[in-house]
């Protein structure tokens, strides 16, 4: 079977896993498929890099790990729900990071705020 170009439709020539027809349309897919994905993302985006921002600043770039009330954290308006990914170290305590900064639930009214070395 002959491979149409995803782009214009045109058969594509060369190689059977090859999509699209020209170097052409293969950069317009993917300038466009940046674009969708850059859309998509925003909104949580901004609410991580607010996020990072906030670990950062309750911490300065200098100081690697300190107790914060989560308190402070709520009242600068940090969304404890949205993080990168999350890790269990070897205690079995789960960190949540968001990019190179983390936090570890370490009581009822403080949480450990961690940077990344
Ligand atoms: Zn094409």
């Amino acid at each position: 079977m002959k491979t149409k170009c995803k782009i214009c439709s045109k058969i594509v020539k060369g190689r059977s896993d090859k999509k699209f027809c020209s170097s052409r349309c293969k950069n317009y897919y993917h300038v466009n498929l940046r674009k969708v994905t850059t859309k998509a993302t925003a909104a949580i985006d901004e609410m991580l890099h607010r996020n990072r921002s906030i670990l950062l600043e309750c911490l300065g770039k200098s100081t690697f790990q300190k107790k914060i009330k989560r308190t402070v954290l709520e009242k600068k308006n940090f969304k404890f729900q949205y993080h990168t990914h999350s890790l269990k170290n070897k205690q079995g305590k789960r960190y949540y990071w968001v990019y190179d900064f983390g936090w570890m639930p370490f009581s009822d009214d403080y949480v450990l705020v961690v940077q990344q070395r």
